[in-house]
């Protein structure tokens, strides 16, 4: 925008400072601030959260810092409509931000976005109406009336009708009587806080053994106060939860908020429980499954300071705490922490940063950390505590492969006689048996037997996998799905259809078959009732309601099952060969979970693990216990071959209506690359998943050495590729988990 002479003399007669100019990050794509007029009389400072005309529309967005572009006029910018009653972000804040979508390549306020909440959540919560005792005595006295005044007029303090009632055992409307004969009178009252106030000491710590150790190394860093990042390394059941709560309780001793990141938030309960227990009163939780309102008092809560203590799905790494001074991340290795889509993080790493900007440590934690964590600990970036062995008298699982060349299932079956034994013997004990296969589903494919036709998903280059107790075929890319057919849709052949493959629901007849006594358990995450069914099936099967359960990796992550004494994993090597750099280190991981779902209260355990591969490194590193060898030949192979840790990855998804418009697309960033020694491009080739949701996809993978800068690369290859044009995207991923 040029200056003319009207502006040079506007501005010169009035004061310039009447009117500011800020610059606000809106909720879309675009990759820098917009600038708006701040109305006179209004006060913004950086961080402030306001709303902002984009367009026809009316959007939230947050003053940010910078400078403004001070060729523009004010008078000619829009101005900023609404100013929300809510503390600013904090300049810590703001910085992780633009760190974020510095590192991610994000457009700035699509990170911002995710730190700010709907405007309902904006506004300070509403006062509450509430009964003030003025004394007195009804007209008539009955049994209720009197069981209302005894209660209120124990103590001057106000209360909300429906507490009183329900205190009092009474319906609303006798409450409502004595109000209206003026024996209440109405007050208002502050809200009520979301969660009670965590107490560090409402319990003494229970710290024994190994333990003792790690808690005086952890409880150190966070005395000493500054950044720093401890890794708590220890097996399944040792104790690594008690030794993070001794450095939650002394951060909270020291008046500062935690962040606890979980995997699966939602579906451990069990977990908040055993929060409550030792600080006698629950965490703030956020999980895409709280209800709207909560969502926003827990926000609200956040910001203001009320809530000291969130336990939250990554998403909670964007909220913006008042003063927070730990951030603890469970299950650091666990894949959950990877957002893909819209802005693509990593919330265990971008945590560190957090906590580095925030200067204030950070907690990893994890049975079977990953390599890139084991590679710092070993650099003596991350300070890595040890816990080998599990508390008390509980014992880690025996672990057994099962050589499926040699102990073959019977036909069309897929638990092998060895597996079937153990169970029996299991279920003659009253104990429980896990039998793990990540697949959801009946079968991973169906086929017509006369033809030969498979059925795959109409939008992507996927086969629809059965749910047979929906009788539906079903994509698990986009989620179409239809009613399992009768016929072949190519021959026409009735009653030809089969299932190739095992799911988990499979298994499940499988177990039925054998054991039609026994009480069995699915669990899935697509099976009705979601989260709450869900949470309902985990208490009972803990409880012992269940002989036999058969789930997918939902059952894997931190529950306390006391009588599950064996895990049967269906398919060891299901995760072996996906052309993922990381699989095998996955599969290692999520067996060596699963596993230690066994044996957590002392009785004698077992694993079995049917495998076709017994001799594979993972397969011997799992049955050997010994985790040290296995992290030691992966890191070395890893660093040969520059793989990350020790080399970095980026990955690019380029996709179009058209496989032609992609492929054009990506060829042409390709040759945009620049030449840079220590950075290669691999690719344009099509992706795995050639076709999701109708899109057509190609994918770059770049591949750099540690110290390159892989963001100024990509970006020069972005600038000076084509231009986006009709119906192409690009998705950006550094540090990818996914190579489909
Ligand atoms: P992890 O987090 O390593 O899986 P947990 O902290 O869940 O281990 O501990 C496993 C079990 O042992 C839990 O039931 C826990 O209550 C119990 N436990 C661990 N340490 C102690 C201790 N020092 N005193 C009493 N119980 C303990
Ligand atoms: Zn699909």
């Amino acid at each position: 925008m040029g200056i003319d002479s009207s502006d040079l003399f506007g501005s010169l007669f009035e004061a310039p400072s009447l009117v500011r100019v800020v610059p606000v990050l809106v909720p879309l794509p675009v990759p820098v601030a917009y600038s708006y007029a701040v109305p006179e009389g209004v006060h913004v400072e950086p961080g402030s959260v306001v709303q902002v005309p984009v367009g026809p529309r009316q959007l939230i967005g947050v003053v940010w810092d910078g400078d403004n572009d001070d060729k523009l006029d004010p008078k000619k910018l829009r101005p900023i409509t609404l100013v929300f009653d809510c503390p600013p972000l904090s300049k810590e804040m703001r910085d992780f931000v633009d760190w974020v979508a510095r590192y991610t390549l994000s457009p700035p306020g699509l990170v911002a976005r995710m730190a700010i909440r709907a405007p309902a959540a904006l506004d300070p919560e509403p006062m509450v109406e509430g009964l003030r005792y003025l004394g007195g005595q009804p007209e008539r006295l009955t049994p209720a009336r009197a069981r209302v005044l005894d209660l209120a007029g124990e103590e001057e303090i106000p209360w909300t009708r429906s507490g009183l009632a329900h205190a009092a055992g009474v319906s609303m409307s006798v409450v409502d009587g004595l109000t209206a004969q003026g024996i209440f009178e109405t007050v208002f009252l502050p809200p009520p806080p979301v969660v009670a106030r965590p107490d560090p000491d409402y319990t003494s710590p229970r710290i024994e053994g190994p333990q003792k150790q790690a808690s005086v190394e952890i409880l150190e860093s966070i005395r000493a106060g500054g950044f720093s990042t401890s890794l708590i390394d220890g097996v399944t059941g040792s104790g690594k939860t008690e030794v993070y709560f001794e450095a939650i309780a002394e951060t909270l001793r020291r008046g500062k908020q935690v962040l606890i990141l979980l995997p699966e938030i939602a579906l451990t309960s069990s977990f908040l429980e055993r929060f409550q227990e030792r600080f006698g009163a629950k965490p703030g939780e956020w999980h895409s499954d709280l209800a709207p309102r909560m969502r926003e008092k827990v926000w609200r809560g956040v910001v203001t300071g009320e809530v000291k203590v969130v336990a939250g799905a990554r998403s909670a790494l964007f909220l913006p705490f008042e003063d927070l001074g730990l951030i603890i991340v469970d299950e650091e290795h666990d894949p959950a922490y990877k957002q893909e889509d819209r802005v693509f993080y990593n919330a265990r790493d971008m945590a560190v940063v957090r906590a580095r900007i925030g200067d204030f440590p950070i907690v990893l934690v994890s049975a079977t950390p990953s390599v890139e964590s084991q590679v710092n600990g070993l650099a003596g970036r991350y300070n890595t505590v040890h816990l080998p062995t599990r508390f008390g008298d509980a014992a880690m699982p025996d672990l057994h492969l099962v050589d499926m060349r040699r102990h073959p299932p019977e036909r069309g079956g897929f638990l092998s006689p060895v597996l079937l034994r153990a169970m029996k013997k299991t279920l003659e004990r009253g104990e429980q048996s896990l039998l793990f296969l990540n697949r959801r589903g009946y079968a991973p494919l169906t086929l017509c037997r006369v033809c030969g036709h498979r059925f795959q998903c109409p939008q992507c280059s996927s086969w629809l996998v059965e749910h047979r107790f929906k009788s539906q075929i079903q994509c698990h890319q986009c989620g179409y799905s239809e009613r399992t057919p009768e016929a072949c849709p190519e021959c026409g052949t009735l009653d030809h259809l089969v299932a190739c493959g095992p799911g988990v629901e499979r298994i499940a007849e499988e177990v039925e078959k054998h054991f039609p006594e026994a009480r069995t358990i699915v669990m899935s995450s697509d099976l009705l009732g979601g989260v709450k069914r869900m949470r309902i099936e985990l208490e009972a099967i803990a409880k012992g309601e269940a002989d036999i359960v058969i789930g997918t990796q939902l059952v894997a992550k931190g529950h306390n099952f006391p009588l599950m004494t064996l895990v049967g994993i269906v398919d060891a090597d299901l995760g072996l060969s996906n052309g993922d750099p990381r699989a095998a280190e996955r599969t290692f991981q999520l067996l060596s979970q699963v596993t230690g779902r066994a044996g957590r209260t002392g009785l004698k355990s077992h694993g079995l693990l049917q495998t076709f591969q017994p001799q594979h490194p993972v397969m011997q590193a799992i049955v050997s216990g010994d985790a040290g060898a296995f992290y030691e030949r992966e890191i070395a192979e890893r660093e040969k071959a520059i793989l990350p840790p020790f080399g970095r990855l980026a990955s690019l998804i380029v996709s179009a209506e058209t496989r032609a418009d992609a492929e054009t697309h990506a060829r042409g960033l390709r040759a945009a690359a620049p030449k840079v020694t220590g950075i290669s491009v691999l690719g344009p080739a099509e992706a795995p998943l050639a076709l999701v949701r109708g899109r057509h996809r190609f994918r770059l993978l770049v591949h750099g050495r540690r110290n390159s800068d892989m963001q100024a690369f990509l970006r020069a290859m972005l600038e000076n590729g084509p231009k986006q044009r009709g119906s192409v995207q690009i998705q950006l991923d550094i540090d990818p988990q996914s190579f489909l």
